[in-house]
């Protein structure tokens, strides 16, 4: 059985709970199998009968493979490359693509199996797939990685795995815009002989730059939702009050591990809503100062620097894991899997910790950390904006027309209109700049984040009743209304009684 990176113990994903919830070490588990154990948890809170559970919880299909890349200097470097299809109980599969060296087939089951949950658990209509190439991208020039790109969507496109109506990619760790839009090109030269594939051909990958059919907001959408998942959670009084901790965001102080997409977005929108960050951790070292950084001039450090190492008067760790347990209201591991270990999980003073990453906490330094009386805000509903904001990239493409195009001078002539009626009826004037702001239709960007907010904050309470009806933690509460939601889906196709 594979693990994560057999190098590495403290990657290991390293032990199970038994059913009674009992601290027992049992073996080390894969982070696949760490999935599996979290879905049958939350099963045994549901009363559907096992071939249907044991539909929803296997991986429906894998395919692997291997090819060339021709280097720079002319030699060849072979590659494993994997695309995962969890579910297709809803179509398209979707899910990212990463560039990591940790890349294996389990690991993207496992990526594919939270795909198909998260999707569930913030009603996007879609199975779960992921996908990856097992590369150190940094070993890699720019045009080495864009003729990987392209090779794998051609074995894709060959398998039939990619498509708007099939599956349908986007990025993750490693990957961004720019891999997104050598992939559509490449799906585009491959079917354009067949206009009924291509008009829609738009649709067959997300996160693409606005220019090449992205929409907007898509890049800082896993942030945003994880600033709109933490807000909520946040908003409760007695959540709060548990944990000693003044309702709201507002002064709350945050560690983030992983300066990238996911981690520098939260990062970013969290400080600029009032919280304080107090530690930040690069691959190659960690700084934290209790006394609050910013996160755009640490960012900047970096990039002039080669190294967060040496920001300020911060303190410095070699060892960025240092950093997951400095003192913080809230960590955000945005990494990788497998950073928090029951070696480290005693350790972590943060009482929220906010899942950025997919799969931050192993199984035993879940059950530490909720054990102590922390919460854990799980990744399979935290991290949902990404493929949330994915779906409305996908709507547009398939509407081909930006959101917002068609009613937002509509919007704007309606409400000046009652503006000037409640003008006539006070016998009061408003100041012109008051009308252009209250009167304003809705952007694109004001209808995704809209669209984003209402997605986060609706699948938050849903997962926090079914915290309270089943007396279990947010992890298993979660869980269970994916269960319960593909379920529905099974038995309104008829396939299961
Ligand atoms: P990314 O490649 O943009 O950023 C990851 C960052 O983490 C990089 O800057 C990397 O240098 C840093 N890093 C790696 N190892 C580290 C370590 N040991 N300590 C500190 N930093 C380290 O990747 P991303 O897209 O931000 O993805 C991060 C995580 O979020 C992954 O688990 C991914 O599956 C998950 N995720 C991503 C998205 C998305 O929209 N991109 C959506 C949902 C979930």
């Amino acid at each position: 059985m594979q693990v994560i990176d057999s190098e590495s113990d403290k990657s290991r994903h390293d032990s199970t709970a038994s059913e009674s919830g009992a601290a027992e070490e049992v073996t080390q588990e894969t982070f696949l199998e760490q999935v599996e154990h979290m879905f049958d948890k939350a099963a045994a809170h549901t009363s559907h009968s096992k071939g249907l559970l044991d539909q929803i919880r296997v991986c429906n299909s894998t395919y692997n493979t291997q090819f060339p890349i021709e280097r720079d200097d002319g030699g060849i470097e072979v590659v494993k490359a994997y695309r995962a299809e969890h579910s297709h109980h809803k179509l398209p599969v979707k899910g990212g693509i990463r560039y990591a060296m940790s890349v294996n087939e389990e690991e993207v089951m496992a990526l594919a199996a939270l795909m198909t949950y998260k999707c569930a658990i913030v009603d996007v209509p879609f199975g779960g797939g992921k996908g990856g190439l097992m590369i150190d991208r940094r070993e890699f020039s720019h045009a080495e990685i864009q003729r990987a790109t392209r090779r794998y969507t051609f074995e894709l496109t060959r398998k039939n795995m990619i498509g708007p109506g099939v599956d349908v990619p986007a990025p993750d760790y490693g990957t961004g815009a720019e891999e997104m839009t050598w992939i559509l090109d490449t799906y585009n030269s491959l079917t354009s002989n067949n206009p009924s594939n291509n008009l829609d051909a738009l649709a067959c990958v997300t996160g693409k730059p606005v220019g090449q059919g992205g929409v907007r907001g898509r890049t800082e959408a896993t942030g945003r939702g994880i600033y709109f998942g933490i807000r909520e959670a946040c908003s409760f009084e007695d959540d709060m009050e548990a944990l000693d901790l003044e309702p709201g965001v507002e002064g709350k102080t945050f560690i983030v591990q992983g300066l990238g997409n996911v981690g520098y977005h939260a990062a970013a929108i969290l400080q600029e809503h009032g919280a304080v960050p107090v530690g930040f951790a690069e691959i190659e070292g960690a700084i934290y100062d209790p006394d609050g950084l910013d996160v755009v001039d640490v960012v900047s450090h970096r990039e002039q620097n080669d190294s967060i190492l040496g920001y300020g008067d911060a303190e410095n760790f070699e060892d960025p894991a240092e950093v997951l347990i400095q003192e913080c209201d809230i960590l955000v591991p945005a990494a990788l899997e497998g950073v928090i270990t029951k070696e480290n999980a005693p350790d972590v003073k943060a009482k929220i910790i906010a899942e950025g990453a997919n799969g931050p906490l192993t199984t035993a330094a879940d059950r530490i950390i909720n054990e102590r009386g922390a919460m854990v805000i799980p990744d399979v509903f935290l991290n949902a904006g990404g493929v949330t904001v994915s779906y409305f990239e996908w709507l547009r493409n398939l509407s081909h027309v930006r959101f917002g195009r068609m009613s937002k001078r509509f919007e704007q002539n309606s409400f000046e209109r009652m503006m000037r009626a409640v003008e006539d009826v006070t016998g009061e004037k408003f100041d012109p700049g008051v009308i252009d702001e209250v009167a304003a239709g809705g952007s694109e960007t004001d209808l995704v984040e809209s669209g984003l907010e209402e997605t986060m904050i609706g699948a938050y309470r849903e997962i926090r009743v079914l915290r309270e009806r089943h007396d279990v933690d947010l992890r298993t509460a979660a869980f269970i209304s994916a269960i319960n939601k593909i379920t529905t889906s099974y038995k309104e196709m008829g396939i299961f009684p």
